[in-house]
């Protein structure tokens, strides 16, 4: 008896690491992607981000160690859409899932002819997302198919609260100050979903500079409709923000700095934006309290930690 117990305490030891070591690894290019593929994943899949917080996917080149991380992982998971635009070629050579293809087209918004890749702006254009990366958890872990089916339907419940309070939050600003003068159009989706005027001093990538004129016609319209506030990013750099600022304010009118919203990563460990929901919320509450609105109480379905 002493001896099955022992081997009963040996067995259950080891359990858990066992696991950790034997469970598949998923490597997704953005953060965005990686903590929804991790709450649905639980322990079935270690998941991982390729392109951190702060970094820039437009213009991320893959270091050494990322091709080494890219080669370890069973499955790499990309939004594609031109997103990740310069490593499309590793991606296709690890035969990514590229979860944006399975976004309905009719859905996207064009910009120059290209598809414009910020859809997780829109909760629920991220959320036609899930089922691909559900499946693809799945494929890797396939004794977990019911948990990660039952996580699948949480995070679509999370996705939609967090819509609803999103709205209720933006609808508050007063209507004429409903516009969100960012440094590269990454909110063109936002703006659709929660009818906020977008003006963007760099288009929807940011491989070229930011122009002076554009920077000058932006100032004399900020100045003209007495535009509240202007926003960084995190991914970027604040100098084409702030020149606009100072453009505006030679201009007699006193355009705010807003805040850094997080427009193409998630925040750093402990910011409340490095989980996909709390990147969101974090934008809407910056947005609402600085074009004079009032964020809504967030609701406890969010389920934020
Ligand atoms: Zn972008």
């Amino acid at each position: 008896m002493r001896v099955r117990f022992m081997a009963l305490l040996a067995s259950l030891a080891l359990v858990p690491a066992m696991a950790a070591a034997e469970s598949p690894r998923l490597l997704a290019t953005i953060g965005m992607i990686a903590d929804p593929a991790a709450r649905m994943a639980g322990d079935c899949v270690q998941v991982e981000t390729l392109v951190g917080p702060g970094l820039d996917p437009h213009v991320y080149q893959p270091r050494p160690s990322d091709i080494e991380r890219l080669r370890a992982a069973d499955r790499v998971v990309a939004l594609g859409l031109g997103l990740e635009g310069r490593l499309g070629d590793v991606l296709a050579r690890t035969g990514a899932v590229i979860l944006g293809d399975a976004v309905d087209p009719d859905a996207l918004l064009q910009a120059d002819g290209s598809p414009d890749p910020h859809i997780w702006m829109d909760p629920t254009l991220w959320s036609a997302v899930l089922p691909g990366l559900a499946d693809t958890l799945i494929e890797l872990a396939p004794d977990c198919a019911d948990r990660i089916t039952a996580r699948r339907a949480d995070e679509e419940a999370r996705f939609a609260a967090l819509d609803a309070w999103a709205e209720d939050s933006l609808h508050s600003i007063p209507e004429a100050q409903r516009v969100l003068l960012t440094a590269h159009d990454a909110f063109a989706y936002f703006a659709r979903r929660y009818e906020v005027e977008t003006l963007a001093i760099q288009g929807i990538s940011t491989e070229s500079e930011p122009s002076i004129a554009v920077i000058d016609s932006l100032a004399r319209e900020a100045a003209e409709r007495a535009i509240p506030a202007a926003f960084i990013e995190t991914t970027l750099n604040p100098r084409a923000v702030r020149a606009l600022i100072e453009a505006t304010q030679s201009r007699g009118h006193d355009l705010a700095q807003g805040g850094a919203l997080y427009s193409d990563a998630l925040g750093e460990p402990g910011s409340g934006a490095d989980s996909y929901l709390g990147m969101i919320v974090s934008n809407v509450t910056t947005i609402t309290e600085a074009l004079g609105g009032t964020p809504a109480a967030l609701p406890e379905a969010l389920d934020l930690d």
